[in-house]
């Protein structure tokens, strides 16, 4: 019997900026592992594959990335284009990251021909490129359903059923909802089991595991305002810490893998029965491997211990989640942290052996009712700390209570999503231009280098 073959394609990004930040698509290799246990054969097409091996042969013949070049972090290729009406005063170039679009349908033909196309959409204001993907893949099959998931089309399901022009778009988990929709579409009576966001993403489908992006959990305990977290996963759940161990040690035999970034939301939340236990075992294992954590870390749950195992199992890029240093906004976006826990939490990372280069704090720019003044004392406040700063441009997410304020005049069906991109949002809420904004950006630089 004919095995049905599914296609899972990660789209490019379109954006004003994008960075590869042990970017991997982990939804979809979970989904290709959920595809595969139902029978299918799944192929994947990742766009912001930077080690695409037809990618890699436009390298010089020397060229070689290693753990050293920021931990193999760097930038996407990226092609110039027009930005889309509604962002066009921004003054700044408008890029689709990923690769070149040649490579893309080269690899969309010479792929077996698939039953289903599944594509996944992050951002809400990257939907340019997920229907662009869309119209490139009828391009070359007009009569291979296309299937439209990921947090923009749960966020904003309407706007993804109207623009994106899939034969089915998706919000939330998949579920029965989806089964119905792939069982008739092939006539078939497929069983898929129930999905679990932790299971194993398909790793083999990725080009280069030197690197890998690694969830231990899924959803917070917190329920900050301005973060759709608790929309997304409305639990907390996480893998038993053997569990990723044993994953992570399979991939440091099986991969060679040097690099894990973790992607959880609470890395660090009962760190007693989760990531204290996991650092014991990595440690005992004698495995070798840094670890690095772009999402921020809720610094409230550091110990003098934890900090002292993150230090010696190899964590070499920790962000800790601060936002404001305001008192007030941060009792009533949520109290995920206040001042004086993050100053101790500073103390015990620099005690635990961890130098001004291996971490940094968030901080937002560009928060409702934010003025040019209290972003500086919170710079002034946060270097006066002796941390480096991370600035991060706040940007408003559907399904969360900032969202339903800032929107309450605005109906959902007009709204348009590329207006509250990082890059654009800031503009709208008014503490900073565009030029201030750059000038901003490098005092922080500098102020960070006298860390
Ligand atoms: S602590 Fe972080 S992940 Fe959790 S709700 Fe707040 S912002 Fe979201």
């Amino acid at each position: 019997m004919k095995q049905n073959r599914i296609l899972l394609i990660n789209p490019w990004i379109r954006d004003f900026a994008a960075y590869d930040l042990w970017c991997k698509p982990l939804a979809l290799l979970t989904l290709a592992t959920w595809f595969r246990n139902a029978g299918f054969a799944v192929d994947m097409i990742d766009c912001l594959d930077r080690y695409h091996p037809k990618l890699l042969a436009n390298r010089p013949p020397d060229w070689t990335e290693k753990q050293g070049d920021y931990y193999f972090c760097n930038k996407f290729t990226k092609k110039l284009l027009n930005p889309p009406e509604s962002v066009a005063h921004i003054d700044r170039p408008y890029y689709q990251y990923g690769l070149p679009e040649n490579i893309f349908f080269e690899d969309l033909r010479a792929l077996p021909r698939p039953d289903i196309c599944c594509i996944s959409s992050m951002m809400t204001y990257w939907y340019p490129a997920a229907q662009h993907m869309v119209a490139c893949i009828k391009s070359v099959y007009p009569d291979v359903p296309v299937i439209a998931g990921g947090i923009y089309p749960t966020l904003l399901y309407d706007h993804a059923c109207k623009h994106l022009n899939a034969d089915y778009v998706h919000s939330g988990a998949p579920d029965d909802r989806l089964v119905s929709f792939i069982n008739d579409t092939l006539g078939g009576s497929f069983r898929f089991e129930p999905y679990d966001p932790l299971m194993e993403p398909a790793f083999d489908l990725i080009h280069n595991k030197n690197s890998l992006s690694v969830m231990t959990s899924v959803g917070c305990p917190f329920s900050c305002t301005y973060c759709a977290s608790k929309y997304l996963h409305s639990k907390y759940r996480r893998l038993n810490y053997k569990t990723v161990f044993d994953r992570l040690q399979k991939y440091v035999e099986d991969y060679k893998t040097g690099c894990f970034a973790f992607y959880d939301d609470a890395l660090l939340f009962e760190a007693s029965d989760h990531i204290v236990p996991f650092l014991r075992l990595w440690l005992d294992s004698g495995l070798q491997a840094t670890f690095h954590t772009p999402n921020g870390l809720h610094a409230r749950f550091l110990t003098d211990e934890l900090a002292s195992l993150m230090y010696r199992a190899g964590f070499r890029t920790l962000r800790l989640s601060l936002e404001t240093t305001s008192a007030q906004r941060q009792k009533s976006t949520g109290g995920k942290i206040y001042l004086d826990e993050m100053r101790r939490a500073i103390d015990t990372l620099y005690n635990a052996g961890f130098t001004s280069e291996h971490f940094a704090l968030y901080m937002l720019i560009g928060l409702p009712d934010q003025t040019k003044d209290e972003i500086l004392q919170d710079i002034k406040i946060v270097h006066d700390m002796g941390a480096r700063i991370d600035l991060s441009s706040f940007s408003p997410i559907p399904k969360t209570p900032v969202w339903d304020e800032l929107m309450k005049d605005e109906p959902l069906e007009f709204v348009e999503p590329l207006k509250y991109g990082k890059t654009v949002y800031f503009l709208q809420a008014g503490a900073l231009s565009l030029d201030e904004m750059r000038q901003l950006r490098r005092y922080v630089s500098n102020l960070n280098k006298q860390i």
